[in-house]
């Protein structure tokens, strides 16, 4: 690397560092489990993941790849279009949409990717996206890349903000198209979207609805089918969006599913389809046996929820001040980033591993720890880290 690049990048990275934001990676040297092996501490309780259900050590889902490999070899060393369509692919597109409640699905090597698809391939420039203030990054690039690609026109509205919703549909009334861009889940907040008034305000001003599902695919409603699910308007949302990479197995992918007519065009005009590689046979094939065991074990959901309003309930009673929700995601606000850092490791040095996020990530102010909790945790995991938190919030002093 060039002296001149090799001094920049070194000094905004001591910077980092001064200003306690530099994330320093843990290694885990075990799978993914809500006891992990973490190198040089041993076992700690991962408080972060967002393996929601669990799915991504259960036998089946595991002895699905491990038979998509033998079957099908490592890769699919193309694309789609070319040679890269396999009938697995098929047979994981066509579950996924039944489960989120559409016509059909496409899936991508990520949901980023997928989302990435949506915004520059839909829109032209006499259509407007409107999107929530807190909508995640991938959303945002996707706005971004339509704007410069295909020149459509975009709007921000408060986030949850129904009333600044409407002003900004009423906005865009002369526009061909309206799409509303949502997530199911805030992953930095986990708050919910006003999804049924959404669908509603969509239906008045002639809109189209996206949910980004990531946090709320095998999460939210009685069977886990997402955020429509929870909000009563199963099958009335135009596109759902979702990764493969948590609740569902956590390997890695995402899909979009649509009408028939969308993922067709998707196929024939998204570039991240075009351009990049099909999700690989263990990923699909593992994705695949975890939507169907979601789907013969709905228990799983309540099991989640349950050991949500324990862990949530338990965090109030010792003093913390958690933001309020129906989900799993269960933030402790602590203000500046540093702080957030310090808890999370004082709170790894007692065998928790809980990540603290700051700024660019969350605004200036409002750093925090974020837990996540699984169903796949026992009520001893989530009581011995509730001790850590104890401990560690007497020492800091914030109970
Ligand atoms: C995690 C997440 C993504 C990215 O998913 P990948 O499949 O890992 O790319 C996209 N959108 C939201 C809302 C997410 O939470």
């Amino acid at each position: 690397m060039r002296a001149s690049v090799e001094q920049r990048l070194t000094a905004e990275l001591d910077q980092f560092k001064r200003d306690g934001v530099y994330k320093r990676m843990n290694f885990l040297d075990s799978p993914q489990a809500p006891r992990v092996q973490m190198e040089g501490r041993g076992e700690v309780i991962i408080l972060s993941s967002n393996n929601y259900l669990g799915l991504c050590t259960v036998p089946e889902v595991v002895r699905a790849g491990h038979e998509g490999l033998d079957r099908f070899g490592a890769g699919t060393a193309s694309v789609r279009f070319i040679c890269g369509t396999f009938t697995f692919h098929r047979e994981l597109e066509a579950e996924l949409a039944r489960f989120v409640g559409a016509e059909a699905s496409l899936t991508f090597v990520s949901c980023w990717a997928a989302n990435e698809a949506v915004c520059p391939t839909l829109l032209g420039p006499d259509d407007v996206v409107i999107s929530d203030q807190l909508n995640h990054a991938s959303i945002i690039d996707s706005i971004r890349l339509a704007r410069q690609i295909v020149k459509c026109q975009s709007a921000v509205y408060k986030h949850s903000d129904m009333g600044d919703l409407e002003e900004k549909l009423q906005a865009a009334k002369s526009a061909r198209t309206r799409l509303i861009f949502t997530d199911g889940i805030f992953s930095m907040e986990g708050d919910i979207a006003k999804l049924a008034d959404i669908v509603e305000l969509a239906r008045k001003y002639d809109a189209i609805v996206a949910v980004d599902d990531s946090h709320a695919t095998g999460v939210l409603g009685k069977t886990g089918r997402g955020t429509p699910e929870y909000a009563g308007v199963l099958g009335s949302v135009d596109i759902i969006t979702s990764t493969l990479g948590k609740a569902l197995g956590g390997a890695a992918g995402g899909f979009v599913a649509s009408s028939n007519s969308l993922a067709d065009y998707l196929v024939q005009r998204s570039r991240p389809q075009l351009f990049s590689n099909a999700l690989p046979p263990t990923v699909a094939l593992s994705s695949l046996a975890a939507v169907k065991y979601l789907g013969a074990h709905p228990d799983l959901v309540e099991k989640l929820r349950g050991n949500t309003r324990y862990f949530r309930d338990q965090l109030k009673a010792r003093g913390f001040k958690p933001l309020d929700g129906d989900t799993p995601i269960i933030p402790v606000i602590l203000g500046e980033t540093a702080k957030a850092i310090q808890m999370s490791d004082m709170l790894l040095d007692e065998g928790v591993f809980v990540t603290g996020f700051g700024y660019p990530v969350v605004p200036k102010g409002e750093a925090r720890v974020r837990c996540q909790i699984s169903a796949a945790h026992s009520r001893e995991d989530l009581d011995q880290a509730l001790r850590a938190f104890d401990k560690v919030g007497r020492q800091l002093k914030l109970v």
